[in-house]
């Protein structure tokens, strides 16, 4: 791949599994993911960098890649559930310290969402901060979704604007917590069955493409490769952002 297409577009994909990065309607692309294969288990991850100069996607970078090295170094094959949860919220937290304590010069004020899930013995687990989000997708509906950390979310907690307000709002780019600035993490844990679809994605999808239009696509009966190409094709001709997607199915 020349230079060019690799500033482009970022992917990594097999017929079950596959992330796909795009630089979409920016200079720069500030997202990143992960696809991780581990002894009994599988990492993915998206990040979508904020900041000025590169620092964005310094930030989206080191998270993922400081939580590939946690995984690799301390996950263990049939680890159980409450001790996955544990090393996802010290991933996040190492993350977190490490862009923190690099966040200086040009590069102040640095940080960056993460949404992380954990796939194994038949479960997710995710560990959400920020804005970027992770949606399980079952039969054609979506049984599952991270909730975001933005002003958005607060204004929709307590009714003051509605989900179509929401997602048109002047501010929803405010996140409330992040990697690097403002620490918080959420868990979650959800069952897995045969045929669902586990989708990452940050808000250059999920801000430009309908729910409604995203589970169209997901629930096409194709494999992860294509349903992530088709979901990234639909955002281009829309987004005014990076667009990045992991598919696991
Ligand atoms: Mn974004």
């Amino acid at each position: 791949m020349n230079e060019k297409a690799e500033k482009t577009v970022r992917a990594l994909c097999f017929p079950f599994l596959c992330g796909i990065s795009h630089v979409g309607a920016r200079e720069n692309n500030e997202d990143s993911f992960l696809v991780l294969k581990l002894a009994d288990a599988y990492l993915l991850a998206v990040a979508d960098g904020l900041g000025g100069h590169n620092a964005g996607e310094v930030a989206s970078g080191m998270a993922v890649k400081t939580l590939g090295e946690v995984f690799l170094e301390e996950y263990r094959a049939g680890m159980q559930a409450y001790l996955v949860r544990l090393l996802l919220k010290k991933a996040h937290e190492m993350a977190h310290s490490r862009i923190k304590e690099n966040a200086t010069g040009e590069r102040e004020g640095m940080g960056t969402t993460l949404v992380t899930a954990f796939i194994g013995g038949g479960r997710a687990v995710i560990a959400n901060t920020g804005d970027s989000r992770a949606y399980l997708i079952r039969d054609g509906t979506i049984i599952e979704r991270t909730k975001d950390h933005s002003l958005v979310q607060e204004l929709l907690d307590r009714g003051e604007i509605t989900e179509e307000e929401a997602r048109r709002h002047p501010m929803r780019n405010i996140i409330t917590k992040s990697l690097g600035i403002d620490f918080g993490v959420d868990l979650y844990e959800w069952g897995l069955k045969p045929g669902d679809v586990l989708l990452l994605s940050s808000d250059g999808l999920h801000d430009y493409v309908s729910e409604e239009r995203i589970v169209e696509i997901v629930s096409s009966g194709k494999d992860a490769g294509e349903i992530a190409k088709e979901l990234i094709e639909e955002a281009l001709p829309v987004t005014r952002d990076n667009v990045t997607v992991v598919v696991w199915k």
